[in-house]
């Protein structure tokens, strides 16, 4: 079994448990593959989360203090990597990376400075969007409507400039892994009304939001979401299929049907399986729930993992896994 994003308490704000008890965690399950991918730090003080501002008393110091905790997380996971290489009892390898967010320019430009000069730690990334409008769009539900408002609340708007945004960090980053891709839905409400020709929301001619499939409904949002798979494609990367999305009581993982069905026409149907973890009651969490969806739901044939070169040559290559043989995974019997 494979997790290719996780957080920890000791390196993310809103992370709960130390890395080492995660750690622990993960040797239990027994799990064939887990990546630690910490963010890349933010540069920029409007980036900065109301959860960070007891990092530091300045905005300076707060951005210092990102940059160090990144560089000790670099550490720490080598060190964990190397704890684990040498035990013949313990199947799990560790690949370490980093989620890099398209917050904007000066961030993506900085973080693939981060990746080449630290390419001997990092082997790959995870490519996400969190940011609408430069709004963070997975913080609260406030923020989200701020993020909607600044669209003058018209929910097309908002979804094209989403994948926009997506489509900028994946032309200049193209990471191998690609975030939770409908990370917009955390907060979309699902009474909101909206008018189905023009996207605005609130009005009275509008229906709920819920009974609307919003990748389908308006081509000018399809064809920016094929657009993005194909791109994917061209480079070879796979989507990441994320279960936080059924931890926070969403009905379905990031990504939904529609877009899996979308991924599997345009991307050479290439997943692989994330839990996202923050703490340790979230490694592995919902996975029984996501293997019904793997299994009965998107009836994938298989299913995508990294894995790491074995010296001298110093590289990352994506697997593929029969489905059979993931149905059958002894990790399966721990959880
Ligand atoms: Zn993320
Ligand atoms: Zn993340």
């Amino acid at each position: 079994m494979h997790s290719h994003h996780s957080h920890s308490g000791d390196y993310c704000a809103h992370g709960v448990d130390p890395l080492n008890s995660m750690i622990d965690r993960v040797i239990n399950l027994n799990f064939q593959t887990y990546c630690l991918t910490e963010h890349i730090p933010r540069v920029e003080s409007k980036f900065i989360y109301p959860e960070e501002l007891a990092l530091g008393k300045t905005s300076d110091d707060i951005i210092t203090s990102l940059e160090t905790s990144f560089k000790n997380f670099m550490s720490h996971a080598q060190k964990i990597k190397a704890r684990y290489a040498g035990k013949p009892d313990v199947r799990t390898k560790f690949i370490i990376g980093t989620e890099i967010e398209s917050c904007d320019m000066v961030h993506i430009e900085y973080a693939k400075r981060v990746m080449r000069e630290n390419s001997d730690i990092l082997k790959f990334c995870v490519g996400s969007v969190h940011h609408v409008n430069g709004i963070p769009i997975d913080f609260d539900q406030e923020q989200w409507y701020n993020s909607l408002h600044s669209f003058n609340d018209n929910l097309k708007d908002f979804l094209l400039s989403y994948f926009q945004s997506q489509y900028e960090m994946l032309t200049n980053i193209e990471p191998l892994v690609v975030g939770h891709f409908d990370l917009f839905k955390l907060f979309l409400p699902n009474d909101m009304l909206v008018n189905q020709k023009s996207g605005q929301c609130n009005e009275e001619t509008g229906v709920p939001v819920a009974s609307l499939d919003v990748i389908n409904e308006w081509p000018e949002v399809y064809h920016s979401v094929v657009r993005n798979l194909q791109f994917i494609d061209s480079y070879g990367g796979a989507i990441e299929i994320n279960t936080s999305a059924l931890r926070k009581g969403l009905k379905e993982p990031y990504p939904s049907k529609t877009l899996c069905d979308l991924v599997k026409k345009h991307c050479g149907s290439r997943f692989v399986l994330s839990d996202d973890a923050h703490g340790v009651a979230q490694v592995g969490v919902c996975y029984d729930k996501v293997k019904k969806y793997i299994v009965d739901v998107l009836q994938l044939e298989h299913i995508c993992y990294l894995e790491e070169c074995q010296p001298p040559q110093n590289g990352i290559s994506l697997k593929k896994l029969p489905i059979t043989r993931f149905v059958n995974d002894p990790f399966w019997t721990n959880i």
